[in-house]
This record gives structure tokens, C-alpha cells and sequence, in this order.
């Protein structure tokens, strides 16, 4: 199942504003080392220098290619010791100039092995939730989270049975509802007093459709009523 278009755009906006907050992150820290300690500048600037030269070299490819490339890269070597050796006796990181990512698997790219990352599923997952109004109640209501211990054990003589029962068979039918979502058209209803769980359930519900790429909305019925006053009223006005 896969989501709306317009969430895997979001999630690309997202990895987007990410990556220039990176850049911008190292613009930073690379200032504040540049102007504590200069000679780096020199040395960044002597690095990239010789990388040309690889280039060239590489272009170029003159008989003794081998040895001059060699040189270089010996050269390349002793001037990244020396700015690590700088760096940590002034204080810094020793990978103060190297980016940070926030995923390290996919250097915030969202694909790793030309698969999604793992950050992006979950970039994903926690966009629907946004989407469905119900992110608040998402990050902490869940199957997992669902706390039997709140219903008696008692057996209730007007049902023949213990809320404690009732409610492990209502969680199994809503279980059930999930597994076969996509092949009935049925629906669940909960009736019942304020506290029992209804709302939790539903969100249990949610979250689980969620993760398996469906689209919720959650709406009190005054919103669903109120938007279908609007479809039905307001764009009859407009016609
Ligand atoms: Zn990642």
C-alpha cells in the first residue's frame, strides 16, 4: 500500500531543508576553525590544490604517472595528519570539518542501496500521522501501550461476562478489523460510556493503518458534519 503523492513530497522537502541546515552546520563550524587556527585554511586550500593535480595528472597521464601520483598522494596524506594534529590542539573535534548527518546510513539522502532508508519509512509513517490529526495521541497510544489492568475482573452479572474478558475480545476484533482491511468493506463501531477506551482503540487502529501506507483522518462528527455542510451548501452557493 502506498501513500498520497503529496506526503513523499513533504518527506523530500524534508531531507532538503535537512541537508542545507548540514551545509550551513559545517559553513559554521569551518568559519570558527579558519579564524582560530588559519593555518587550516592553508592546508584546505594545499588539499584541494593536490586533488587538482590528481586530476591533471590522471588527464594528463605522463610516463611517469605512477611515481608523481604517488608523491601527490603521500603529500594529500601528511597534510590531513597535520590539520587532524591541529585541530585537536585547539580544541576541536577531530571531524569538526567533516559533515553531520543526522542519519549516518544514508547521509540524510533517504536511500540507502537504492532501497528508502529506514529514517525515510519513519519520516514517512510520522508525516501520515501529522496528516490524520492524530499525531499528539500516536506517539504514545498503541496495542503495546494498552493497559488491561484497568478493567475488572470481576464478572458482570448484567453481561455474564468481566470487563477484563470483554475488552481482550474487543482488542482481538479490533486486531482483526486491521488484518483484513483491505478485503471487506466493514465497518467498526464503539458505543459506550466516556473512559472505557474507545478513543484509544481507535487511535491503536490508526496507527497500525498508518504504518501500512492507508490514509487516515480522524474528525469529531461536528467537523465531518460541518465539511459535508460545506461540499454540499457552499458549493452549491458558488455555482
Ligand atoms: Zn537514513
Amino acid at each position: 500500500m502506498a501513500y498520497e503523492r503529496a506526503l513523499y513530497f513533504a518527506v523530500e522537502n524534508e531531507y532538503e531543508e535537512i541537508r542545507r541546515h548540514n551545509e550551513a552546520d559545517l559553513e559554521a563550524r569551518r568559519s570558527a576553525v579558519y579564524e582560530t587556527v588559519p593555518e587550516i585554511r592553508e592546508i584546505d586550500n594545499e588539499i584541494h590544490s593536490a586533488g587538482l593535480s590528481i586530476v591533471n595528472l590522471a588527464v594528463q597521464s605522463p610516463a611517469d604517472m605512477k611515481q608523481r601520483l604517488a608523491a601527490l598522494r603521500d603529500h594529500q596524506k601528511a597534510l590531513q595528519i597535520r590539520r587532524k594534529t591541529l585541530l585537536l590542539e585547539n580544541g576541536f573535534d577531530a571531524d569538526e570539518l567533516s559533515m553531520r548527518y543526522m542519519c549516518e546510513l544514508c547521509k540524510d539522502t533517504g536511500v540507502r542501496d537504492h532501497k528508502p532508508c529506514e529514517c525515510y519509512q519513519r519520516r514517512l509513517v510520522m508525516k501520515a500521522f501529522e496528516k490524520s490529526n492524530l499525531s499528539q495521541q500516536l506517539r504514545n497510544q498503541s496495542f503495546k501501550t494498552f493497559d488491561y489492568s484497568l478493567y475488572s475482573q470481576e464478572v458482570d452479572p448484567q453481561f455474564g461476562v468481566s470487563p477484563y474478558r470483554a475488552i481482550q475480545n474487543i482488542v482481538a476484533v479490533c486486531k482483526q478489523f486491521i488484518t483484513d482491511f483491505d478485503r471487506t468493506d466493514k465497518n467498526l463501531l464503539f458505543w459506550g460510556e466516556s473512559g472505557l477506551g474507545k478513543t484509544f482503540l481507535s487511535t491503536c487502529i490508526a496507527k497500525e493503518l498508518i504504518k501500512q501506507g492507508y490514509s487516515v483522518i480522524y474528525e469529531t462528527t461536528y467537523q465531518i458534519v460541518s465539511r459535508l455542510e460545506d461540499y454540499k451548501f457552499k458549493r452549491g452557493d458558488d455555482a
